[in-house]
């Protein structure tokens, strides 16, 4: 199985695409190449929990845009915000109203947030704050962790190869030796490992930079008490503790992931699910560290379309959209259930399955290990999750094409598209049981 009906337009687009947009996605995840088809398919619209392609199937949408997919597509509030907002006018160039409002309203749900600053995508977010964290610091190297993505960024793309505290080598091409060498990555969910290169490096430590919940090399959770032992060594070395919360934020909880895991960041970095469906991100935390940010301090950090106030006011739906009465707890009871089905279902038909879930999003890792980090998640099977996702995409459910990324559950998933996703799940798995792959 691959398609789930004639894709013969999304074939064409794919054609003309290569021509002139490079490996015809503006992003590379977008690419099929690591699922074993031959192109992606082309969506035209999407409705609630549901997704269409030009060739008129519709998809069960847990791709969810890679994260920031949680209201539903077009979204009847949303849609009228943007209207709305684009009958006011959408960029001035100056202060607005509605950007202190969400300012204020972010602090808020985020507590440590006491300044922000608005960018427009999760890229920046991580840059400038690690920028911040060098400049109030005075100081040059950036820790971080082995499968965390942080943006693409010159030293966000930095990775090391295995073993706690070696510093890092480039993981792009077109990012400079010198800027590797500021980088040190060590291991997730291993305290000693991080306490080792800090006290290696530790005087010269801008900040550790951290997902606090992982969501890129698949869902992992932090084992208990190690993101308090992180909290302890950065203030031990004197440095700054990021939470990249753009995933988390929002996703988790009402406000971020620090509000349930009780550990505070310095500074946090946002995107994705705030922006309700348009680009928008944000960093912010200590008063004393923000007010290093140009005009007040040195640290230089600017954005033409920072704070447009289309993306600011569906944000301020979004918000209240997402902080109304049992949100969440629905979220997370869907959450539970597909997941649990999902696994129970791998496991029936024989596969070594493991799953790791943050609320609403979870992970299916194809390994008999469980995972913790970003070694055991690399052990989960390329082969069984490209044949599970072909198998899912021909049932009309739209996963996202990688083994390290997640499915994430939305407000319009009805208890009947569960359903039928379980169903497509128990259907795909079988599939690939009969084919002898189990076990
Ligand atoms: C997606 C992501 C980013 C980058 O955000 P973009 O909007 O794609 O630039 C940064 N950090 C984390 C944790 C992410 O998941």
């Amino acid at each position: 199985m691959g398609y789930p009906g004639p894709t013969s337009r999304s074939a064409e687009l794919y054609e003309r695409a290569l021509r002139r947009i490079v490996g015809a996605v503006n992003s590379p995840a977008r690419s099929y190449a690591a699922v074993g088809l031959p192109y992606p398919v082309f969506i035209a619209r999407g409705q609630g929990a549901y997704l269409w392609d030009v060739d008129g199937n519709r998809y069960i949408d847990y791709l969810a845009a890679f994260a920031p997919g949680i209201l539903g597509h077009a979204h009847p509030e949303i849609v009228e915000t943007i209207a709305r907002a684009a009958a006011d006018g959408t960029l001035f160039g100056t202060p607005t109203p509605y950007e202190v409002e969400l300012a204020e309203r972010l602090q808020a749900a985020i507590p440590s947030l006491e300044r922000v600053r608005l960018v427009s995508t999760g890229t920046e977010a991580v840059m400038s704050a690690v920028r911040v964290a060098r400049a109030f610091t005075g100081r040059p190297k950036v820790v971080k962790f082995e499968g965390c993505y942080h943006g693409h960024s010159d030293f966000a793309l930095i990775r090391a190869g295995s073993g706690p505290a070696t510093l890092g080598q480039p993981d792009s091409a077109g990012i400079p030796e010198s800027t590797a060498a500021e980088v040190i990555v060590v291991p997730y969910n291993d305290a000693a490992a991080l306490e080792a290169a800090l006290e290696r490096w530790g005087d010269q430590v801008a900040a550790v930079l951290i997902e606090p919940i992982v969501g890129n090399m698949g869902i992992v959770l932090p084992e208990p008490g190690y993101l308090q032992a992180v909290r302890d060594l950065t203030h031990r070395h004197g440095a700054l503790l990021i939470f990249d919360e753009v995933i988390t934020a929002f996703r988790v909880t009402y406000g971020g992931a620090q509000n349930v895991l009780g550990v505070e960041p310095d500074l946090t970095t946002l995107g994705k699910a705030i922006g309700g469906g348009l680009p928008l991100g944000a960093y912010g935390g200590r008063a004393d560290v923000m007010d290093r940010v140009a005009p007040l301090g040195p640290a230089y950090q600017a954005g033409t379309l920072a704070g447009n106030p289309l993306s600011v006011r569906v944000a301020l739906k979004a918000l209240d959209i997402l902080g109304r009465p049992g949100v969440y707890e629905e979220l997370d009871r869907k959450g539970r259930y597909l997941a649990e089905g999902v696994l129970a279902a791998a496991r029936r038909h024989g596969f070594a399955a493991q799953v790791n879930r943050m609320a609403s999003g979870f992970t299916l890792f194809f390994t008999d290990r469980p995972v913790r980090d970003y070694a055991s998640a690399s052990t989960a099977s390329k082969e069984l999750f490209a044949r599970f996702f072909r198998e899912m995409l021909g049932r009309g459910v739209l996963l996202a094409p990688s083994r390290f990324e997640a499915w994430f559950v939305q407000i319009p998933h009805s208890q009947a598209d569960l359903d039928e996703t379980l169903a497509a799940a128990d259907a795909a798995l079988a599939a690939m049981a009969a084919d002898g792959l189990a076990g």
